[in-house]
């Protein structure tokens, strides 16, 4: 019997009766897992209502009292990581450690949100104008629904919900269908937490389901994360109906490697981007632009690196890399191997036989390495998201950097050289918005925000961070004035600060 993963709706597990469901995978096997409740439009209206009557009362709470929530969230989900590594690794088919890596940075925002008290410390202007004092602070928006893809599970809901809540919203998420399990630990453990029932709901379905929460007159705000044209109809339609959005897309990360880079650091560098976790990153280094002079000592490098990863279900302990999230996804990367080569460029290092014994059934695709890639082919001119190094020869900097502006996508990208002249000039040309210098994946830390440029993100506010806060507060500017006596009538527009 398979278990059915339900919504968590008022704090705990929920199925309607009328509820359709949808297999669950492990990618290592390719059994099915668990079967996952399908909401209906009753059971989107039913988990907004619940949020919403929870906002009430949530953005009335202290701010020591959500902070010391926060506290306690952040230990459990210590506590957890293992089994929530576990189930990442079940549905998603990551390595165990890179599971724990993504829980690992999700705390880090936790770990932000925790000092909420600080960060929604207003600005005060005594005296602003005779007897006049001005001040300003931000207030939550309301209900906010989170739209997460299947590649960081645990990473991306907290990327957006400990923020949410921390300001003094209600926080609806919505998994991705293909991992959803990790959703409901979260839940479980927000709840233990002490986190009042309704303050974070989750609800799964089909993109009918993400309709509804986007034009639900109850719902405030909407933050997103997956590909480029979901990204751009949630954001369209959001904004439609009235709602703010951030809307993360998708992405196709160059790093430069220039003839006075560190070969060996920048060969590991390029490996471990553009392999770990099966390329299924939106920070992976899919495409190598590597200076002509340095080329063929680069590729070397890679392509023994590259031949030694261990391709193995993600819970083995001798795993370097595991299975793709789906057959599909599998037969869609292959032929956009199966283009390279067919358009002239190099299969240096071939991974599309890679069969795993005993997980025969898994969806494994072993690591890529593609030399004479040319701008143009087709591979190049879109997201693979899979294990795959796509290698550009370049004349210098002046030409990488005109190939990652050329790109629609600015997510992230990096540098890797022994000048810092060439830094530089890479960092303030580069039309990306996170850039790493001899740093192949540049997240940034959660004090700082998450975001691109581009097709990248749809709209304008980064995640987490400061920008983070802003997304999911309002500002409201009060302007007060004490009289010692009633005023005469004056009819001057009261914006004089010299009065
Ligand atoms: P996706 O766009 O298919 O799905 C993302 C979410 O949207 C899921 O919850 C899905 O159920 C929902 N969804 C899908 N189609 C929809 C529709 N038509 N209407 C409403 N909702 C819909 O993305 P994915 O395959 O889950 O994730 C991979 C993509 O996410 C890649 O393109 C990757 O680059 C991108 N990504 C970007 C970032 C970033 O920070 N920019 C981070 C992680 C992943």
């Amino acid at each position: 019997m398979t278990t059915t993963i339900p919504h968590w709706i008022d704090g705990a597990p929920f199925v309607g009766d009328d509820a359709t469901a949808s297999p669950v995978y492990n990618p290592a096997t390719g059994d099915v897992v668990a079967e996952l409740a399908l909401a209906t439009p009753a059971d989107v209206d039913r988990v907004v209502a619940s949020a919403a009557a929870a906002f009430t009362t949530w953005s009335q709470v202290p701010l020591g009292r959500r902070s010391a929530i926060l506290f306690r969230f952040r230990e459990l989900l210590v506590e957890h990581t293992d089994e929530l590594a576990a189930v990442v690794t079940r549905e998603h088919g990551k390595v165990i450690s890179d599971a724990k890596g993504e829980i690992a940075r999700g705390l880090e925002v936790v770990e932000f949100a925790c000092g909420i008290p600080q960060l929604l410390k207003g600005e005060f202007s005594e005296q602003a104008a005779t007897g006049i004092d001005v001040y300003s602070f931000r207030q939550p928006v309301g209900v906010v629904a989170g739209i997460t893809p299947f590649n960081f599970p645990v990473m991306i809901p907290l990327w957006m919900s400990p923020v949410a809540i921390a300001t003094g919203n209600t926080f609806i998420l919505k998994p991705p269908d293909r991992d959803p399990s990790a959703a409901m630990l979260i839940a479980e453990l927000w709840k233990e937490a002490g986190l009042p029932d309704g303050v974070f709901s989750v609800v799964h379905g089909t993109p009918d389901v993400v309709g509804r929460l986007l034009t639900h007159p109850d719902v405030a705000a909407v933050s997103f994360v997956g590909s480029t044209p979901t990204a751009k109809h949630i954001y369209k339609t959001a904004i439609e109906h009235g709602k703010r959005c951030q809307a993360l897309g998708a992405a196709k990360n160059h790093g430069i490697v220039l003839a006075d880079a560190d070969l060996e650091n920048a060969a590991n560098s390029l490996v471990a981007a553009a392999f770990g976790a099966a390329g299924e990153r939106c920070m992976a280094l899919p495409v190598a632009l590597v200076q002509e002079e340095v080329a063929d000592q680069l590729i070397a490098l890679v392509a023994d690196r590259a031949r030694a990863v261990r391709v193995l279900p993600g819970d083995h302990p001798d795993s370097d890399m595991g299975p793709i999230i789906s057959a599909q996804s599998r037969a869609r990367i292959t032929s956009l191997i199966d283009s390279a080569e067919a358009e002239g460029a190099k299969i240096l290092v071939d991974g599309r036989d890679t069969v795993v014994p005993g997980s025969e059934g898994g969806w494994f695709l072993g690591p890529t390495v593609i030399d004479g890639v040319h701008p143009d082919m087709t591979i190049n001119r879109q997201e693979v998201f899979g294990p795959v190094l796509e290698v550009i020869r370049i004349s210098g900097l002046e030409e990488g950097i005109a190939l990652i502006n050329a790109n629609p996508y600015g997510n992230g990208t990096a540098l890797f050289t022994s000048s810092g002249e060439a830094a530089r000039t890479f960092k303030r040309a580069v039309q990306v918005g996170m850039v790493g210098i001899n740093v192949p994946i540049p997240v940034p830390v959660a004090w700082h925000s998450f975001g691109g440029w581009k097709d990248s993100l749809i709209g304008e506010s980064h995640m987490y961070g400061p920008e983070g806060v802003r997304f999911f507060t309002r500002a409201k500017v009060v302007t007060e004035r004490w009289l010692p006596q009633p005023d005469a009538v004056s009819f001057h527009f009261s914006g004089d600060a010299q009065k």
